[in-house]
């Protein structure tokens, strides 16, 4: 098993020269003349192996960490909102609430170090899910009755990589992380989930339904793409 995917780009070169460089999207890349027989790329590729791992790790955008401290920003359907500590010397149920630009957040301060953190961070988990199910619901409710179809159920689960689903029996499932997405962009996966009720595939058909709720959808589509790694719930 080769250690890399890569994509090879031949050219009418006559001359050899072989060169790789890493793209944000597209990976790695391996640039070859066309006569190159293709067990001389691989071993070319796995030759580089130290100069792709360390630039693959470069690539990555370095996301800071959530410290859950004051002032911290976090992203609530495309805002961001500055993170405000309200310790309580008596013991409560920890919780978060919007207030203005501000995440305000309630919590017992019994505990230390990264049990503290913990316990902020279960609040704001807490808040998103309970506000946001309820908002990705509206405009579930809204978008499948302007289409005119209708679903079983909605979930909201923690995955990576998929924004959205729907199955046979028309239930409807939605990343988590889509509570930190522009109201847009969550429109943009409602709409292409719902407009699955319709059309079981990626046909023109289903793509035309879309571009009919989401003229943008394009634009929304990328965003996600781009942005994934911004949201991180
Ligand atoms: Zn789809």
């Amino acid at each position: 098993m080769p250690q890399f995917t890569y994509q090879v780009i031949r050219s009418r070169r006559l001359t050899a020269g072989i060169s790789l460089s890493i793209h944000p999207e597209k990976g790695l890349v391996v640039k070859a003349p066309f006569w190159v027989p293709n067990l001389m790329i691989r071993n070319f590729v796995e030759e580089k192996a130290d100069w792709i791992r360390e630039h693959q790790a470069k690539i990555k955008p370095a996301l800071p960490e959530k410290r859950y401290e004051a002032g911290e920003k976090h992203l609530y359907f495309g805002q961001e909102y500055s993170l405000v500590l309200l310790p309580h010397e008596i013991p409560i149920r920890s919780r978060a609430e919007i207030v203005g630009d501000e995440l305000h957040l309630s919590f017992f301060n019994g505990h230390l170090g990264s049990k503290k953190t913990e316990e902020i961070k279960e609040a704001i988990l807490r808040f998103y899910l309970e506000t946001g199910i309820g908002i990705l619901t509206e405009k579930v409710n809204y978008f499948s009755s302007q289409i005119g179809v209708e679903y079983s159920q909605i979930d909201i689960k923690k995955v990576s990589s998929i924004w959205g689903s729907c199955s046979a029996s028309n239930k409807l499932s939605f990343n988590r992380k889509l509570i930190m997405a522009p109201h847009e962009v969550v429109d943009y996966v409602i709409i292409h989930e719902v407009a699955h009720l319709v059309h079981r595939n990626h046909s023109s058909r289903f793509w035309g339904l879309v571009a009919r709720y989401d003229p943008h959808y394009r634009e929304h589509r990328r965003w996600l793409h781009r942005n994934h790694l911004l949201l991180s719930i």
